[in-house]
């Protein structure tokens, strides 16, 4: 029996043995600290929105939006992360399918992202509530001054009762800057603000041990995760739905950005009536992922999280220990150099293995690294003709994200 739960343990991301007791007590105590949270972001998939269907579904909105209003006046702030723009404005396009060409659904969000808001605008009005829109790109998180601004605007908006509304700038974006699905922006606003719980709904009820699609009823859900482990992430199949564009895997992705952020996530099932209200009472639905208890500061999260990566340092066991210990990262642990950047890009620090252990901000362009790669900073000058920083990047620059 013990071994049993041992597994199922590995699984949720422990590994250390804990009896069933103990597991339950820990939920319950989890699900208690949900029913404490004060600032919350709910993020909306396209296929609650459609319903499979062509068009948005105004009652299914609606009532969203009324269980929305009910935890606003406890007092509670709410931020919704809404896709359903390009569902939105595909019918509008008269295409007679999905629109698959970056132009099209550029076009789609265009039509469709007035749609959308009209629908909110007109759902919380009738509970004296205002929204306000919010469209970002990934560029927009990448700067600093930009993630800062954006910040102020959200602080701002609920500081003054509003229900800010946020989705992608899908009509601006380009494929090599876009999101592409809103799990993970939702997870970027909630560390930019400090959320305390990440709310994913979909339309599966949670993270399953199996695809509940295909293995006859024998798939069970996992109710809490410790952890997002590699384990973990096995669990998660293809994309899901036909109208969303991100799957189980970029809700995983989501939640371990947020648990990084000191904030819990709930993916849940938003077709289920009453399900906003029952998760904020602390009611178990669903999956519950934990959140990490060592959080990291506000710039750190940038850093992991709101830059893209401009490239890749191999590094040696030596360098992966050196990091694992909060030490900076040092030329002379470095392999091998990928990708082309300059001094001040975000880089990502991978294992002999090639697994991803850190992000960080370089001191020196690709090239000069592939210079130095493997020397001691004594040498730099000699190599390169000028004597820059002893490290590479500093450790007030990197994010080591594998413990
Ligand atoms: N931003 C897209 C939209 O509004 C959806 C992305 C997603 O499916 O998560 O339609």
């Amino acid at each position: 029996m013990m071994k049993i739960w041992r597994v199922r343990l590995i699984l949720t991301g422990v590994t250390t043995s804990m009896s069933h007791d103990d597991e339950d007590r820990v939920a319950q105590a989890a699900w208690q600290r949900v029913a404490q949270t004060r600032r919350i972001i709910i993020k909306v998939g396209s296929h609650l929105l459609t319903g499979g269907q062509e068009h948005l579904q105004r009652d299914w909105i609606d009532r969203r939006c009324q269980e929305i209003c009910a935890i606003l006046d406890t007092g509670r702030q709410v931020v919704i992360v809404t896709s359903g723009a390009i569902a939105a404005g595909a019918a509008r396009l008269h295409l007679g399918r999905k629109p698959v060409l970056l132009r099209e659904k550029q076009a789609a969000a265009a039509a469709g992202q007035g749609v959308l808001m009209q629908c909110y605008e007109e759902a919380f009005v009738h509970h004296g509530r205002s929204v306000a829109q919010i469209l970002l790109t990934r560029e927009d998180v990448a700067h600093r001054r930009r993630y800062l601004n954006a910040r102020d605007t959200l602080e701002t908006l609920l500081m003054l009762g509003l229900v800010p509304i946020v989705n992608e700038n899908d009509t601006v974006v380009v494929e090599e800057i876009c999101f592409g699905e809103n799990d993970t922006l939702a997870a970027l606003v909630a560390g930019l603000i400090d959320a305390d719980l990440l709310l994913l709904l979909s339309d599966i009820d949670g993270l399953y041990d199996g695809d509940p699609r295909q293995s006859d009823g024998q798939a069970r859900l996992i109710p809490l995760v410790h952890q997002v482990t590699p384990d973990i992430e096995r669990l998660a199949g293809g994309s899901g739905s036909q109208v969303g564009s991100g799957g189980m895997i970029t809700k995983l992705h989501a939640a371990r950005m947020a648990a990084r952020s000191g904030c819990m996530t709930v993916i849940a099932n938003g077709f289920c009536e009453g399900v906003i209200p029952k998760i904020l009472s602390g009611q178990p639905s669903g999956t519950l992922f934990l959140s990490e208890g060592d959080t990291i500061s506000s710039r750190k999260r940038w850093i992991a999280n709101g830059l893209r990566s401009s490239g890749d340092l191999c590094l040696d066991e030596g360098a992966v220990s050196a990091l694992l210990s909060g030490r900076s990262l040092l030329a002379k642990g470095i392999q091998r150099v990928q990708g082309h950047f300059d001094r001040g890009a975000a880089v990502r620090c991978l294992s002999p293995q090639g697994e991803l252990l850190a992000r960080g901000l370089v001191n020196y362009s690709a090239d000069a690294l592939r210079s130095i790669a493997g020397h001691h900073s004594s040498e730099f000058e000699a190599i390169l003709g000028f004597r820059g920083d002893d490290e590479v990047i500093h450790r007030d620059n990197l994010v080591v994200l594998r413990v």
